[in-house]
């Protein structure tokens, strides 16, 4: 059972420098999920007893609407009570991923979510088995079953991909035993990698972790942000072939899950979820290519502001202008709750209290997980956001996206049951970006120079290219690779590097 709710932009802004003036307030409170690990184990053994009163649904599900309606109840209690916990778990570990207690606790998290898998497994044939009118019959006698009807109606739909009971209870076993590339992938590009150090033109020595990495690539001159690239992908490139196994291993799962629930290809299987055709899919890829040229000349005006002749990747990354401003979080915080007013006084009120409520760990650190995310499926307490704060302009634009996620996630928990809170990550990222829209146009009006403006507008055209054109890049590249998988080519460390630097 994935029950992890995870939005993400890759590698934001983030440096190694330490920073001193981290205060208690900067660091979220992981507290209010749990005091302590021993009272997730107490939730632990609340859930492993719910599992088992679940077992006396088993073949009952069709009783009676009473029967039927305790039973989902129970269910999704323990999907709340699990989420709950896959969060502490989780983020405990993002905290600091080189620490062997919170990785010992985020894979009891996963033995936990597949036996989860396991005991409710049954579920989903036993509805099919009971047929649309009986299911129905139930609905329109019991009124308390309405927030189940989209989920009960997900169950219907996706008749063709389900087994019958014991094959179900054979892929939920297999869980357990899934994941292990991805999980690979973390703690080698987290924990693991013997970064390079570079001495830069200043006199300065870089040890280039992802934090540091996404500093220094910013570098005014032009030979230090080179020097940054080569080193910083040059050890990924010294692991091409590590990475490429654990990359081709996740590859590999997604192919065999399509195949075993009956769908031609992964990525049917994957949109399939959230009802998307694929038609989507190819037509925003498509329309991306078709846009090149659009990008193609903000990349030439690019070229011009910074006096490159050819520009490079390396040279996608500095400012558009100098100045060097400096948004202290304080700054940025307030920078963001100045920006989201149209959205309502309620909205920035809740905001304000979710700001002083410690849901946010700020600043870099040495093995804390690279980038930023939200992750807001902890239902009855609050959503907790990681970012890599450093001061720049960058920075205050990320808090605000990520911010737009955890007041997605913080209002739809309070308006929907539980069974109806998830969102999906078809459309999580309105709510992230228009806030961020929102951001950059507070701050043109505001504004003071043009240069301000200027860097302003240049980084939303950095924006445009990252959120849209970039991700539809990793859309292209993700179709490629799954495609090939599913018609059961081999790929290698080199030849992924290759598919890649094609697209790119
Ligand atoms: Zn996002």
């Amino acid at each position: 059972m994935n029950s992890r709710l995870l939005l993400c932009i890759a590698l934001a802004t983030a440096t190694s420098t330490a920073w001193a003036a981290e205060r208690p307030e900067d660091r979220w409170n992981l507290a209010d999920l749990y005091p302590d690990t021993q009272a997730w184990d107490a939730d632990a053994a609340r859930l492993e007893l719910q599992m088992k009163t679940f077992e006396s649904c088993r073949g009952h599900l069709g009783d009676s609407a009473a029967r039927f309606h305790e039973c989902l109840d129970l269910r999704s209690d323990m999907a709340k009570r699990y989420s709950r916990m896959a969060v502490y778990a989780n983020e405990l570990f993002s905290a600091d991923t080189g620490a062997s207690s919170s990785l010992e606790l985020s894979q009891r998290s996963q033995v936990l979510g597949s036996k989860l898998g396991e005991a409710t497994s049954f579920m989903r044939p036993e509805v099919l088995a009971m047929g649309s009118a009986k299911v129905d019959a139930f609905f329109a006698a019991d009124s308390g079953l309405a927030p189940y009807r989209h989920p009960v109606d997900d169950i219907l739909r996706a008749a063709p991909h389900t087994l019958d009971a014991e094959g179900e209870q054979i892929v939920a076993a297999f869980s357990l035993s899934s994941g292990a590339g991805g999980a690979a992938y973390q703690i080698l590009s987290n924990a693991d990698m013997p970064w390079p150090t570079v001495k830069l033109s200043d006199g300065t020595e870089a040890k280039l972790d992802q934090s540091a990495y996404t500093k220094y690539r910013e570098a005014s001159d032009r030979a230090d942000r080179k020097k940054v690239f080569d080193a910083f992908f040059g050890t990924f490139k010294e692991f091409e072939r590590t990475f490429g196994v654990t990359f081709y291993s996740n590859l590999k799962e997604d192919t065999v899950n399509a195949k075993i629930r009956h769908y031609p290809d992964s990525i049917t299987a994957s949109l399939d979820r959230n009802k998307v055709p694929v038609q989507v899919y190819d037509t925003l890829i498509a329309q991306a290519n078709a846009e090149l040229p659009t990008l193609y000349r903000y990349f030439r005006l690019r070229a011009r502001m910074l006096g490159v002749k050819e520009i490079r990747y390396y040279d996608m990354y500095p400012p558009l202008v100098g100045g060097g401003r400096q948004y202290p979080i304080d700054e940025g915080k307030q920078l963001m709750l100045d920006a989201v007013k149209p959205l309502g006084p309620a909205y920035v009120e809740e905001m304000r209290k979710g700001l002083a409520g410690r849901w946010m760990d700020v600043y870099p650190r040495p093995r804390k997980l690279s980038g930023a995310h939200m992750a807001g499926s902890a239902y009855d307490v609050h959503p907790y956001l990681l970012i890599n704060y450093t001061d720049n302009y960058e920075s205050v634009s990320t808090i605000a996206h990520e911010w737009g996620h955890a007041m997605h996630s913080y209002l739809s928990n309070h308006a929907q049951p539980f069974v109806t809170s998830r969102y999906a990550t078809f459309v999580a990222e309105i709510a992230s970006t228009l806030n961020e829209a929102l951001l950059l146009d507070h701050m043109l009006k505001t504004s003071k120079s043009d240069d301000e403006r200027l860097l302003y507008l240049g980084s939303a055209l950095e924006g445009l290219r990252t959120t849209f054109f970039r991700q539809a890049m990793f859309a292209e590249f993700e179709r490629d690779v799954h495609a090939r998988v599913d018609r059961g080519e081999a790929l290698t460390g080199d030849k992924i590097t290759k598919i890649y630097g094609d697209i790119l």
